[in-house]
């Protein structure tokens, strides 16, 4: 069970500076919405800024398609 997060909290926030996507490295410039994750796996605390495409990528990979607040492993 060491896949599952012991905490896991994910927003939509417009970036205020640039970040760096955690998965196709590209810049996420200022005013670009960013989904922003943070959570704790097997005792570390790691958190993950993803672009909107690399969000909507993973939002059709995992069938979701509902609002962008909806917390995607709340619960689960
Ligand atoms: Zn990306």
């Amino acid at each position: 069970m060491s896949d599952a997060p012991s905490a896991f909290r994910q927003v939509t926030r417009t970036a205020r500076k640039v970040h760096k996507c955690c998965e196709c490295r590209r810049q996420i410039v200022v005013g670009e919405k960013y989904v922003y994750s943070s959570g704790i796996w097997s005792g570390d605390p790691s958190d993950f800024k993803q672009c909107a495409l690399c969000n909507q990528a993973f939002e059709e990979a995992t069938g979701r398609s509902d609002t962008d607040e909806y917390p995607l492993f709340f619960l689960s």
